[in-house]
């Protein structure tokens, strides 16, 4: 299928032609015409599927049919869990969106509120917001819904995972009762089906199977090491291979700067992203591991979320993750658009618990190797496939303050400020 038969219009047709797509994603090919034709769509996908595109595309299309965005008004909104997020689908909005008459905006917390009010003043087709920050900006009259034709909740399972569940009900209760929805979420649990059920109507569900967890573009295994010699581990695998940019999961925040001031002290240009690094400085990080001028960037999950690097081949679980999906996710960073793409994990003893989890949510067993020199004290019991189901996940309590620092308290967005405003086309 190509995209031309999808229904979007020339100048969308012409704006994805200029990134260089030849033919839609399956998710593309499914979500597009739904999307198109109005209808509220509930749909099973990950970072990596072109989803972003997948919504945007049909969106952005809608968007030229009817009025324009007034005053303070926003016409399409975008709700995500983390600002690298919101960022990036804004970036594609304002890509997608070239040729187009229309007016985006990202809004985040963590940065100041007044340049983002005044980018609101004038109204604005689409909006991509975090959900704290969104509300914020509503209690202060800086954003109306009055003209509001679509919701989309994206990494729905995320915003519920951070605890945003109170503000998007808060959100949706703002919004008229008219309007599309679509939801879309990596994985449908209990809590996902129960927000859907307050939200959509009548959906047309969409399921593309989760890519980085079949894709064989993904080599997956694991070295078995002890915990204390992880780090010099790391180093001797990125010289001996000559990985050019790796991209490194650590569980802590205090974790990744300590494995980045050990990768520098062994020459090693790296660098970390988290929440308590500043929105500036997440951005400068990112830019210079994109542009090859660091190696490594060190991650925590939530400020890893959604981050899009092209051909990135080296992705590095330097901890696993407590929360199984979150390796599913991680690997998905890498082996994107048929490139090739290894995950290793470093695993000590203490995660043979979380190695077992995640081994049966992907159900397979991962490869095992162990890199002469760095044997372990004690090796890993071996892995046995647990293939009984998952017991239901308990909810999880709100947080009042988020990982990624996005919200602060009822007026958060006190510090250094980066507001991307952008006029999609002329
Ligand atoms: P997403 O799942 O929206 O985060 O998109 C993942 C990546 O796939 C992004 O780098 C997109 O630019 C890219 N992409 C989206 N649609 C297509 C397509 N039809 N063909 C090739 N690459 C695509």
């Amino acid at each position: 299928m190509s995209f031309d038969s999808l229904g979007l219009p020339e100048e969308l047709l012409r704006a994805v032609k200029e990134q260089g797509y030849t033919k839609p994603s399956p998710i593309q090919e499914q979500a597009i015409p739904v999307i198109l034709s109005g209808k509220d769509v509930m749909a099973a996908a990950q970072t990596g599927t072109g989803k972003t595109a997948g919504f945007t595309l049909p969106l952005l299309a809608n968007l030229m049919k009817g009025e324009r965005a007034k005053a303070n008004q926003v016409r399409v909104l975008i709700l995500t869990p983390t600002r690298e997020l919101a960022a990036q689908i804004h970036e594609s909005v304002c890509n997608y969106g070239q040729n187009l008459p229309l007016r985006s905006a990202v809004v985040f917390g963590g940065v100041k509120i007044n340049p983002q009010m005044q980018l609101l003043r004038r109204g604005v087709d689409v909006l991509v917001a975090t959900p704290g920050r969104l509300l914020d900006l509503y209690q202060q009259n800086a954003v109306r819904f009055k003209q509001l034709e679509v919701l989309v909740l994206d990494e729905a399972d995320r915003m519920l995972d951070m605890g945003f569940i109170h503000d998007i009900k808060r959100i949706i209760k703002f919004l008229p009762e008219k309007r599309q929805n679509l939801l879309f979420s990596a994985t449908f649990s209990n809590d996902i089906r129960k927000l859907a059920k307050g939200l959509v109507n009548d959906p047309v569900e969409i399921s593309v199977s989760p890519r980085n967890t079949t894709a064989e573009s993904v080599t997956q295994f694991i070295y078995e090491v002890d915990k204390t010699k992880k780090s010099p581990l790391l180093s001797t695998l990125i010289k001996e291979n000559k990985w050019k940019q790796v991209l490194v999961f650590s569980k802590t925040k205090h974790g990744a700067n300590r494995l980045v001031k050990q990768l520098e002290g062994r020459g090693i240009l790296s660098a970390a992203i988290h929440g308590n690094k500043s929105q500036a400085a997440r951005t400068r990080a990112l830019a210079s591991f994109k542009e090859g001028k660091i190696t490594v960037l060190v991650a925590t999950d939530i400020a890893a979320r959604g981050i899009d690097i092209d051909q990135l081949e080296q992705v590095v679980n330097f901890d696993l993750p407590h929360v199984s999906e979150d390796y599913v996710h991680r690997i998905g960073r890498t082996g994107r658009a048929g490139n090739k793409g290894e995950a290793i994990s470093l695993v000590c003893e203490d995660e043979f618990k979380l190695l077992k989890d995640i081994e049966k949510l992907i159900k397979k067993i991962i490869p095992r190797k162990v890199q002469p020199g760095f044997e372990p004290g004690t090796p890993l019991p071996p892995s046995v496939l647990d293939s009984r189901e998952a017991k239901p996940k308990k909810p999880k309590k709100p947080r009042v303050e988020h990982k990624d620092g996005q919200r602060t308290g009822a007026n958060n967005g006190a510090r250094q400020s980066r507001v991307r405003s952008n006029f999609v086309g002329k």
